[in-house]
């Protein structure tokens, strides 16, 4: 479980770091697909919007809506495709993703941590190790009623850092 702010600003940093010429009223006006499967919690059913089957059926009907006015048909599908998957990707920790529902029943999930001990023990005695494991949850795990949290101090400092980007570049243009 990711929280919004991340889910929606680490996907379109990345997306405009590697594809910077990209069309940006396409990336910003498709990017709330990126925190729109974590809307299947007002439904009280985390899992609804959390699988590959919405995830394309998501983007087939994201693309003919966006066919119907323009000729971005195609672009407009891969953007979803990447803002959906992106999400599901950022949710594989824990308690997992389920990726093949309502087929399967599973959540994914990946845990990996390195960890330090200061008793040198571990690789080659630096103290360091590492701690991983791909494995599945059940389903009642996503499902269960929690408290998650929806916006965390790492969001907020992340969007922070973003909007100092947003004003440096924005000082250099005008030539200061
Ligand atoms: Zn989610």
């Amino acid at each position: 479980m990711v929280e919004v702010l991340v889910h929606l600003i680490l996907p379109v940093i990345v997306l405009l770091a590697f594809r910077p010429k990209i069309d940006k009223v396409l990336v910003f006006s498709l990017a709330v697909l990126a925190v729109m499967p974590d809307l299947d919690i007002i439904i009280g059913h985390r899992t609804l919007f959390h699988n590959v089957f919405f995830a394309i059926g998501m983007s087939l009907l994201v693309a003919f809506v966006v066919g119907l006015v323009s000729a971005k048909k195609q672009q407009a599908f891969y953007l979803s495709v990447y803002f959906l998957f992106s999400h599901m990707f950022l949710d594989l920790g824990n308690p997992g993703v389920p990726f093949f529902y309502p087929l399967s029943s599973r959540l994914f999930t990946v845990n990996f941590s390195v960890l330090i001990s200061p008793f040198r023990e571990g690789f080659l005695g630096s103290g360091l190790s590492i701690d991983s494991a791909v494995i599945t949850n059940p389903i009642i795990e996503a499902v269960k009623p929690q408290v998650m949290p929806v916006v965390t101090t790492f969001g907020v400092l992340l969007l922070v850092l973003v909007l100092l980007l947003f004003i440096i570049r924005f000082i250099n243009c005008k030539g200061y």
